[in-house]
């Protein structure tokens, strides 16, 4: 998801009241690192099933957890955020006792746990979750109406975590294998998950909506939609045969939805060409109406753009490019790859969904209006870059970095393709990281690695400088003659970027680094230099 509204007004607010460096709870402990009586289990199977009754606000059901011992060990740790309360916790039909420290639950196992054994666990709860104060940034449930007044529901929990809404294992390091997703709703309404719809049970005052998730899923991706819903459906020929794309609007947004939804067909054309094959075919690809914005929920990505083009109307790069495409439509489904199917084990590392996803924008641009466009638009988004605090947050916590993973991370991004000067060489690095790690959970370091082996670059200072600190290199240059003097300051230990200038009209490399060199120009009597703007530095001419 895009967030730099009042999500992010919010946490300066807090950083300054701290003092600049935030405090860390217990609880943030155990919601955000990887704790022992996490570590001995590895996730394989949720069965979710639950009811919603939007007249109360209440939800009811629980949650099968199987899982594979790792090692031995008679503690689990399950997570559910109050207000919601756990009623029950079995296991082979014997109630567990449970001590509960806040939102994470340690449950005692009666059972041995042995090596390689597939477990269960059944953990029923009910209650009125948290409602979403401002989804999807501060999410829970949205209880809303549409224009009807018919109920119009949906959850979102990215970084406040999947448990805030169902129990599981709440840390994003562990990707269940597979999921059901049994959602009983009122019998006018409809609920759209994850995945695909296997069968709807007929009862006599609600229906069950049955759902399936065939391939790996990241928690704060499963969803519940509920609504007057209308369908409308088409395949897609793409890199790995026929793609069911699924698309559940309002009944009264039908005509404006048919229109508006064309915009899906291309952006996976352009995506596939950049990124691979779409990473969930088994599930089809939907996407979902919403009362919030929209969100990257995966297989069923959430739209609430309200039917226009830009962010809420808006072109968020200036460049007038933003206003080609649907914002919600475009970066939203760009989530498929970086964050569905390439995922951050602490998101503390979360740039990796947003800063390729923030550059996937330009990537659908240059796949449709060429390199120019492409790079207008990602150098017009500098003006967000705040540059407030490092892009990578806080490991073990649960603490996201700057929201900078957007802009300053699609800059970073679009600065190491001008590196490579191959631009069918970094579309192949890009199908590669999808590639080498499908349906995987990674850190930085991996991708980091990925990207210095494949690159033949080693670019350890260059993200250093760009990923962990605020600093933007400075190109420091003078002009005397033909001579010309540069140097970066601002910069980390062993920054050595190479940049383009244009010398008279002419290309030509320069290999800067923190001490002066001097650079025989091809001079004229009066030489112009320009720095290419295409990479994310300063430049300051000491000469005028
Ligand atoms: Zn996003």
């Amino acid at each position: 998801m895009i967030r730099f509204l009042l999500h992010t007004v919010v946490l300066l607010i807090v950083l300054a009241a701290y003092g600049q460096s935030p405090l860390f709870t217990a609880q943030d402990t155990l919601r955000g690192s990887i704790t022992p009586e996490r570590a001995w289990w590895d996730l394989n199977y949720y069965d979710l099933d639950i009811e919603v009754n939007p007249e109360e606000k209440y939800i009811s059901g629980s949650n099968t957890i199987r899982y594979k011992v790792l090692s031995e060990n008679q503690v689990i740790q399950i997570d559910l955020q109050s207000p919601l309360t756990i009623t029950k916790i079995n296991q082979d039909g014997y109630d567990l006792v449970y001590n509960s420290i806040g939102n994470a639950h340690w449950v005692t196992l009666l059972k041995p746990q042995k090596i390689g054994e597939y477990n269960e666990l059944v953990v029923s709860y009910s209650g009125h979750p948290k409602e979403a104060d401002n989804a999807p940034w501060d999410g829970g449930f949205s209880w809303s109406t549409d224009q009807n007044g018919q109920p119009f529901i949906a959850t979102s929990c990215q970084g406040l975590g999947a448990s805030v809404w169902w129990p599981n294992k709440d840390h994003m390091y562990d990707e269940v294998d597979s999921m059901a997703i049994s959602i009983t709703v009122p019998k006018n309404l409809m609920n759209v998950s994850n995945g695909r719809l296997r069968n709807v049970e007929e009862g006599q005052n609600s229906n069950t909506y049955h759902w399936f998730v065939a391939n790996p899923i990241n928690n704060y991706g499963v969803n519940v939609n509920i609504g007057d819903y209308v369908y409308f459906g088409e395949t897609y020929e793409g890199e790995n045969g026929s793609l069911s794309m699924d698309y559940y609007v309002l009944r009264d947004n039908l005509d404006l939805a048919e229109k508006q939804f064309k915009q899906a067909g291309l952006m996976m054309e352009a995506f596939e060409h950049w990124f691979g094959p779409y990473p969930f075919y088994e599930d089809g690809f939907k996407l979902v109406e919403v009362p919030y914005l929209g969100m990257e929920h995966q297989s069923s990505v959430t739209y609430g753009n309200k039917y226009q083009n830009g962010y809420l109307g808006k072109d968020l790069s200036g460049s007038g490019w933003g206003l080609k495409f649907d914002f919600i439509i475009i970066h939203e489904s760009g989530h498929e790859w970086f964050a569905n199917n390439i995922t951050n084990k602490d998101i503390a590392d979360m740039w990796i969904h947003e800063s390729f996803t923030a550059y996937s924008e330009n990537l659908y641009l240059d796949y449709y209006f060429g390199p120019e466009a492409s790079a207008e638009y990602v150098i017009g988004t500098r003006s967000r870059i705040r540059n407030d605090r490092p892009i990578i947050g806080v490991y073990g916590v649960n603490y996201e970095g700057s929201g900078d993973m957007y802009y300053k991370g699609s800059n970073m991004l679009h600065t190491l393709r001008q590196l490579l000067e191959d631009d069918e060489k970094w579309r192949q690095i890009l199908r590669g990281l999808n590639k080498e790690f499908y349906h995987q959970t990674v850190t930085t370091n991996q991708i980091e690695n990925y990207l210095s082996e494949q690159t033949n670059i080693d670019l350890t200072a260059f993200f250093n400088q760009y990923l962990r600190t605020t600093k933007i290199p400075v190109l420091e240059f003078s002009l005397k003659g033909n001579k010309m003097r540069y140097r970066y300051t601002n910069i980390v230990k062993d920054f050595d970027m190479p940049v383009r200038i244009k010398v008279n009209e002419q290309e030509q490399w320069l290999f800067p680094r923190a001490e002066w060199k001097t650079e025989n120009l091809d001079a004229k009597d009066t030489t112009q230099v320009l720095v290419d703007e295409n990479f994310y530095i300063l430049v300051k001419n000491l000469s005028q």
